[in-house]
């Protein structure tokens, strides 16, 4: 800039920092999005991240808890009918 006009940038300077870890194992210094703790390249932007509810990663069918033991039970009447046919040779 030439010119002798002097900027105000103290509101600038003092806005909320970033603060997510950086590869060098310092924290970000670009400045915080309104409304979050974190820069634009951060995950502060508008609609980034995952959406709400998101439930990719949610157990179903085969691997719940529930059908784990439901197999595990079938596996113990059929060791035991197994033993049963085994006892009657
Ligand atoms: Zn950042």
């Amino acid at each position: 800039m030439t010119g002798t006009h002097p900027r105000n940038t103290a509101p600038m300077q003092a806005s909320p920092r970033c603060g997510a870890r950086t590869r060098d194992g310092g924290t970000c210094s670009a400045p915080a999005i309104q409304g979050t703790a974190r820069c634009r390249m951060h995950g502060g932007a508008r609609r980034s991240g995952a959406p709400r509810g998101n439930r990719n990663a949610q157990t179903h069918g085969l691997f719940t808890r529930a059908a784990k033991a439901e197999a595990g039970q079938d596996r113990l009447l059929l060791d035991e009918a197994e033993r049963l046919l085994q006892e009657l040779k």
